[in-house]
């Protein structure tokens, strides 16, 4: 098929390569001139495993072509995907206006005939609807479009790989033709298809998401608890896990939900909740447990430590977890930035998001050595999951630090081997 993506961003992006990779003609329409001439070079403008080389292959086999607007695609494709981002406004709630301005250009820009257009991006209830009015009102007489919505699942850090393997393929559509078109364009992918409402569909896509968000919220209640009473949340979950109603994965209490999605979507659908009467808003709840989470963390640290002022502070782990240079929405960047603004010399280690972290919160310190940040440091706070942090060689850690005091917030480091090495280990609901 001919595909048209617009967008290349993690979810554009890898869409678009992925659809390369399996014979279709994409044409990937990216308006971002510097992320533009980088994708042209075969370069992925972020990092995600196996992503850059099936850029490459596309770019070279020419099934994937570059595009910085609509307007100059020659062919017609069958479908386009609308992926480009839907950020959050400072009150919480969904900022639009990047798919209302692509609805535009694409209504403008709509060939003759029929063209089926699908909304990629998360967007409340509603809003593909309105996409389609948007582009009604621009395109011409003789140029038709049928609609859909379906939502992306994809994890950052392991973009591609989801998009290979989902766990389900949901389509939002009232139109045949468009739904007998995506269905033919996703059996390859040998996931479950489900049918059903636009609307559905939007709101599968958020109540997925504020149910994982959930989790988390939960297990920190629950570490809250476990504090308190000298119990360790991490044995309360292995007990919980067991019950198949519940399941054993996706309980991590640490910092809070980070990233460039769990933290906008619960937001936006607060706010939602909040313009159509929800009166009683479990998502307000969840995105105020989560905003106050790390400030509340490091206040505790504080609390059995002291004042960071004047102390050497090594931080491993930037992003919201391991895999990824994304540091949208991390609340470990966040914690690093407070501990120096409150006076502390803070030295950063992130495998992957150092570049991304540096340009946020250049007052920083980075070194890529992971052993290095830790020299001479009062404190280590390890603040992101990267398997790398439960491997370090935690007696050269010893020798190079000054002080003994560590704070593992994902709770992944061997906490009894360090206890008996004489540090003074802090972890989430643990003691
Ligand atoms: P992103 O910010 O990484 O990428 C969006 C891209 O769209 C940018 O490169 C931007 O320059 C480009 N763009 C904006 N307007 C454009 C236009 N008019 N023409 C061409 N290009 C344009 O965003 P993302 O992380 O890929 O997320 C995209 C959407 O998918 C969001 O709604 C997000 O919530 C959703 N989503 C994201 C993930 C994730 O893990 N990142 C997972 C599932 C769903």
């Amino acid at each position: 098929m001919k595909i048209a993506v617009v967008g290349a961003g993690y979810v554009g992006l890898t869409w678009a390569a992925v659809l390369a990779s399996l014979d279709h003609k994409v044409f990937l329409v990216e308006n971002n001139q510097e992320k533009l001439a980088k994708l042209k070079r075969g370069q992925a403008p972020f990092f995600e495993p196996g992503l850059e080389p099936l850029l490459k292959k596309g770019i070279k086999s020419k099934r994937l072509c570059l595009f910085s607007s609509l307007k100059n695609l020659r062919e017609k494709p069958a479908l386009v995907f609308i992926c480009v981002g839907t950020p959050s406004q400072k009150d919480g709630s969904i900022d639009l206006s990047y798919v209302f301005q692509t609805a535009r250009e694409l209504g403008k820009n709509l060939w003759l005939g029929q063209t089926a257009v699908v909304l990629k991006s998360t967007v409340l209830p509603g809003t593909t609807k309105k996409v389609g009015k948007i582009i009604s009102q621009n395109k011409s007489k003789k140029a038709n479009f049928s609609l859909a919505f379906c939502p992306e699942f994809l994890r950052e850090g392991k973009a591609v790989e989801d998009t290979l393997h989902p766990s389900r393929i949901i389509i939002g559509s009232e139109d045949k033709k468009a739904v007998s078109l995506l269905k033919k364009l996703h059996v390859p992918f040998g996931a479950p298809i489900l049918t059903m409402k636009i609307e559905s569909a939007e709101l599968t896509k958020y109540a997925a998401n504020a149910y994982l968000a959930l989790r988390i919220v939960f297990a920190n209640q629950i570490a809250d608890l476990t504090e308190k009473v000298g119990a360790d949340v991490e044995e309360v979950i292995a007990g919980i896990g067991l019950d198949p109603r519940i399941g054993a994965g996706y309980w991590y209490p640490g910092l809070g939900y980070g990233g460039s999605c769990f933290p906008k979507d619960v937001a936006a659908l607060a706010s939602f909740g909040a313009k159509e009467g929800l009166k009683k808003s479990l998502f307000s709840f969840m995105h105020d447990c989560n905003q106050s989470r790390p400030e509340e963390k490091l206040a505790e640290i504080e609390e059995k430590w002291g004042s960071p002022a004047g102390k050497k502070v090594a931080v491993w782990g930037l992003a919201c977890k391991q895999g990824t240079d994304d540091v949208r929405g991390s609340a470990a960047l966040l914690v690093a930035d407070k501990l120096s603004k409150k006076g502390a010399m803070v030295f950063a280690f992130d495998a992957l998001a150092e570049e991304n972290a540096q340009r946020e919160y250049p007052h920083l310190y980075y070194s890529p050595d992971l052993y290095l940040v830790a020299k001479n440091a009062d404190w280590l706070l390890v603040l992101s999951d990267d398997s790398l942090f439960a491997k370090a060689n935690f007696k050269k850690v010893k020798e190079l630090m000054k002080g003994r005091k560590i704070f593992d917030a994902r709770n992944i480091l061997p906490k009894e081997e360090l206890k008996k090495m004489g540090f003074e280990y802090l972890g989430v609901g643990r003691s």
